[in-house]
């Protein structure tokens, strides 16, 4: 009988596997619309080569991109889940494995020596988001997040006065900049209010929210869709080659803000939007949330 602290390593592992060899159902289901629609010669060829390495990764088992990201996690901890203590370990022990066994790009290096960690670890990194929710199960998501789709967020502070118009032009001036370098068609996260250090958190997080799955919020809702089709008439396209599909979506965010502060961030995934996500009971029984494991 495993250690529990063994179960949360094994786990962690398998959502590390799952989400850099296999994308979730709801982004494979986006790319493959964005195929069937796409009217650019060019932006089709590069579509169908995405669906190609996707089906590639699933059938040999590996990394659907050679870049496999830096090593993000979200925890969302129940009050009564036991030995939380464990998880950190246990994270970064998986963290170890799956850069030799899967393998991974080792991604972690020191800001000021330049030398490579090798393993992936580091300080503060993997980077583990922690939430506290009810109950006595521990919710773990793998987010290994590409360098490419990382170097173009942005934040920025619009004054408040220019309100929700300054944060459209905001968010669609940033897909301009970034062009083909997140490899588009990106998943972008959009977050307002709280400050610099919230709003990036916020727009990063809301990445992890499925596609096809409106905003709860109407009013976000409708803004999200307004966003996803003024990206989508830049032409920038698949790998920015030109075409209809630049993005698969945009999510929306916000907290409330100080009055004279208007943070706004955009946070990219590319098209290889990797996350996995699994649920450990109090059991020790396990739940992929995300991915199909038999
Ligand atoms: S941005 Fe994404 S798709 Fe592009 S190289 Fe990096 S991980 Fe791969």
């Amino acid at each position: 009988m495993p250690t529990f602290e063994k179960v949360i390593e094994d786990t962690a592992f398998n959502l590390l596997k799952l989400a850099v060899v296999q994308l979730p159902s709801d982004v494979k289901d986006a790319l493959k619309r964005a195929y069937k629609e796409e009217t650019s010669e060019a932006g089709k060829v590069q579509l169908e080569a995405i669906l190609k390495d996707i089906e590639l990764a699933e059938k040999e088992n590996t990394p659907l991109c050679q870049d496999t990201g830096i090593i993000i996690f979200y925890v969302r901890a129940g009050d009564k889940a036991k030995d939380l203590n464990l998880i950190e370990k246990a994270l970064q022990n998986a963290t170890r494995r799956a850069t030799k066994e899967i393998p991974l790009r080792p991604n972690a290096v020191d800001p000021f020596t330049q030398k490579n960690s090798g393993d992936n670890t580091g300080r503060y990194i993997p980077y583990i988001n922690w939430e506290i929710t009810n109950g006595d199960s521990i919710e773990i998501t793998a987010f290994p997040k590409g360098g490419g789709s990382e170097n173009v967020c942005t934040i920025g502070m619009i004054t408040p006065g220019e309100g929700v118009t300054g944060l459209k032009k905001f968010v669609i001036d940033a897909i301009i900049k970034a062009g083909a370098m997140p490899c588009p068609p990106t998943v972008v996260g959009v977050a307002a209010g709280g400050g610099a250090d919230i709003a990036m958190k916020l727009a990063k997080a809301t990445l992890l929210r499925p596609l096809g799955e409106p905003n709860s919020n109407s009013d976000l809702a409708n803004l999200e869709k307004e966003l996803y089709e003024a990206a989508n008439s830049t032409g920038i396209g698949p790998m920015g080659l030109g075409g209809k599909f630049t993005v698969l979506g945009v999510k929306v965010e916000y907290a409330h803000r100080h009055p004279a502060s208007y943070p706004v961030a955009v946070a990219f995934q590319c098209w290889a939007a990797r996350r996995a996500t699994a649920r450990i009971n109090s059991d020790e029984t396990v739940e992929y949330l995300t991915h199909k494991t038999r």
